[in-house]
Order: C-alpha cells, then structure tokens, then sequence
C-alpha cells in the first residue's frame, strides 16, 4: 500500500442525507469537501421513507425539495387517520401547516443515491467502499482512510460524523450516548402490489392494544409499512421471514383493511428497532462534530428523523457559512442541535404517553384529550406540523395527560 495526503476543507464520514446535502450545500459554495461513504451500493435498512411537512420545509431551504420530487419522491397531501378501524375526517396537510407544506414520500435508498450524485455534481468529492481506519483530533484533525487498495491522510479544517445510528466517529471521539428507557417499538417492511388508494399518509391506531401502522407509497407499485407497539403489547420483538404472518396479522386487526392486505405482498426485510431516544449532549470535540443519527435519534414512530436530521444539515451549514472560525462554528451548531432536539424529545414523549398508553384508564384520558384537541386546536401538539416547535408547554401536558 502507498501512504498519500490529502486536505480539504471538510470531510464528512456517511453519505446518508445528512452527508450528502450538507456536502452538497458547502460544495456549492466553493469549500473543498471529502465524503467517505462505506457503501458502494445503497441497499435497503428499514429508515425513513417519510418526510414530514415540517421536514419539507428544511427540504426547501436546503434546495434539495425540487431534486427528489423530480427524480424518486412524491408529496402526499393529506393524511387518513384510522381510530380502531374507523376513519376520520382527512387532515390536508397544506391548508393546516404554517407553510402550506405536505408530506414527501420515498424509496430511501434511491433517495440516498439521488442526493449523493448531487453532492458530487455540486463539487464534492465522493469515495464509495471507503473505510476510517483511524481518527486523529486537534486544530486540523487527520484520517487514515483506506479507499481504493490505498491509505490516505486526509487532513480538514472540520470533520463531519454522519454516520448513523451506530456512529464509528462518535465512538473515536469517546463522545457519551443518553438512552432513554424504552417505550414504543418500530418494525418496518416492505409490500408489493397495487392497490388503487389516494396517495396520502396512512396512520392507523389501536391505541387500546397499543398498536399501530403507517402505510405510504414509497413508489409505484410498492408500500412501506410500520409496525408501531408499545414495549408490553407484544411478548417479543418481531423480526424476518419468519414473523411476516404475524406482522400482516396484526396490520388486519389494527385496522388496515382487509381488501388492501389481501392484495399486498411482504418482501425485502423485516427488521424492529427500539424508539428509545438517544442522544450525545454537545456532539462537538476537537474540530469534529456530529449530525443526523450519530448526533441524535428520535422515536422512529412519529418519523421525525429525516426532518430532524436536515434541520441538523441547515443549522451547520449555516453557521458555517456564517464563520470563519469552524471550531466556533461548530460549538454554535451543538448548541442550538441540542436546544431543538430536546424540545422534540419532549414532544414525542407526550405523544407515546398520550396515544399509545395500554388499558382502560389511559383510553379514557385519551378521549378526553382527544376531545379537548377537538375544541381547542391550541391544545394539539402537532408534532407532523410543527416538529420541534410542536405545541408542548406544561400547561399543554397537564391538561392532555390529566386524569
Ligand atoms: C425503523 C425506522 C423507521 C424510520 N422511519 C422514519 C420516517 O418515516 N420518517 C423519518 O423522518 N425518519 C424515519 N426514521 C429515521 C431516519 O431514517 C433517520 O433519522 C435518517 O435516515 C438519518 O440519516 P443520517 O444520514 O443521519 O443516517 P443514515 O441514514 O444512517 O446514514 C448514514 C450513512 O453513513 C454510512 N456510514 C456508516 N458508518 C460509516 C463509516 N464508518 N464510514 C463511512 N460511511 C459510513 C452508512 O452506510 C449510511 O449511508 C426511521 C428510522 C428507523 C430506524
């Protein structure tokens, strides 16, 4: 092996949405800019395929709305809340959000593919199959990366971990995660076939068993579907070929009609993850900062983690753009990431109290928060509309979650 070196500007570690479009957001401004992706070919892993309308926001002012509604998305107008099996009137997104926003709905792979060619057409350097093999922080933090039957010392004004869930950067960089007790479960899978709906967000309750589904057209002729519990509404967490009997009998008793799951095939993998949320409280050390999942992850049941992981991308960007100093930089992006992370956390928790508590008693409460949500739309978090500005004070949770 040859040793070379390298610099840039920035390097980011995961080309996922968080790499790609801040990539591409600083490659358009004339910075140098590395990503490392490990994956020479993206291939599904059950994440996100559903855009919320206050993540189609972020998607706007990053500049990036148009390119996926042109190539691999679609907007889904409204949403079809199913309580029980019962329908209720449609929410149009459009006329209900503060910016006239809807939902968008992709494959997430071909969305990361898409968003990845973009951040190399705006200027950035993309490697595919590269591996870190080694992290050195401090004023102009170094990477040995192998890419290519080579090692290359990479050096950066900034380095950039978007790696995910299960982050090799905050790992190297010793930075702590907060987990929170776990609460609600997320199991996704995918179904083929075609069924002549609307094309909308579909969510079904069955608050009382505390289970749920979201149904979306990911793209023609294929659906994402969501199996969402709580922790003690099922013995075991469900996952691969041999729970998709089970999976698809508990879509028909949450709800989703018969005539649609009769003509839908499971495929693809089926995995289940734990909502718990986790966090790294000021994802910065030494010129090297966290976004996304490896910052953060919120509750994969409320599908905030695209919105939350752009509005991450815009923050930086930003602020690096603002700056000259990156290190500073840096520090006032983890300042304000975790400023808005926690309001969401505590927003989402409202929600998996309110709408997934088991029994009698918590189904009573819900009628009756349901019922003042109604009255007083004040009183109705918003969590799709508003996200991390979601309407959650004290006075909102004790008079929802009062007996
Ligand atoms: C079951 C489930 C359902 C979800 N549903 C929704 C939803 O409906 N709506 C929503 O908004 N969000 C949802 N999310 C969350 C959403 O998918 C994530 O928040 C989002 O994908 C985070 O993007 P990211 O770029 O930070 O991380 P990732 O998407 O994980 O991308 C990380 C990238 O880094 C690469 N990588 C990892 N390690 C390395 C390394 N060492 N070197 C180089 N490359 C590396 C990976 O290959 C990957 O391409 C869901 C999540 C789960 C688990």
């Amino acid at each position: 092996m040859t040793a070379f070196r390298k610099n840039y500007d920035l390097l980011i570690v995961g080309g996922g949405l968080a790499g790609s479009v801040l990539a591409r957001a600083i490659a358009l401004e004339g910075f140098k800019v590395l990503v490392i992706e490990k994956e020479t070919k993206f291939k599904d892993r059950v994440r996100g395929e559903v855009l919320l309308p206050w993540g189609t926001v972020e998607a706007k002012e990053l500049g990036i709305y148009d390119i996926l509604l042109a190539s691999c998305a679609k907007e889904a107008a409204r949403e079809h809340f199913f309580y029980s099996g019962k329908a209720s009137e449609p929410r149009d997104f459009r006329t209900t959000t503060p910016k006239c926003t809807c939902v968008l709905s992709f494959h997430h792979p071909e969305m990361q593919e898409v968003l990845l060619n973009h951040a190399a057409q705006a200027g950035a350097e993309v490697w595919r199959g590269a591996i870190l093999a080694e992290l050195r922080i401090g004023l102009m933090p170094e990477a040995e990366i192998i890419y290519d039957g080579q090692t290359t010392t990479v050096s950066a004004r900034l380095v950039v971990g978007a790696d995910g869930r299960e982050s090799q950067i905050a790992t190297l960089l010793g930075l702590a995660r907060t987990i929170d007790p776990t609460e609600l479960f997320t199991g996704g899978l995918q179904l083929t076939g075609d069924i002549e709906i609307e094309h909308a967000l579909y969510f079904f309750l069955d608050a009382i068993t505390g289970r749920g589904s979201i149904l979306i057209q990911n793209k023609p002729g294929n659906f994402r579907a969501y199996l969402l519990h709580h922790k003690d509404a099922l013995p075991r967490r469900l996952s691969g070929e041999r729970d998709l009997t089970a999976v698809m009998k508990h879509f028909a008793e949450i709800g989703i009609p018969k005539a649609w799951l009769e003509r839908l095939t499971p495929h693809g993998i089926f995995a289940t993850f734990d909502g718990a949320h986790r966090w790294i409280t000021n994802p910065t050390r030494g010129n090297c900062v966290l976004i996304g999942d490896a910052a953060s992850a919120s509750d994969p049941v409320w599908g905030n983690g695209l919105s939350r992981t752009l509005r991450d991308v815009r923050i930086l960007r930003d602020w690096l753009l603002k700056l000259k100093d990156w290190s500073r930089a840096a520090d006032a992006y983890a300042a304000d990431h975790d400023y808005f992370f926690q309001r969401l956390r505590r927003a989402e928790r409202l929600n998996a109290t309110l709408h997934f508590s088991m029994g009698e008693r918590a189904e009573s409460r819900r009628q009756r928060a349901y019922a003042l949500m109604d009255n007083n739309q004040e009183l109705n978090p918003d969590v799709a509309g508003l996200g991390p500005e979601a309407r959650c004070s004290d006075y909102v949770i004790n008079t929802l979650l009062g007996e």
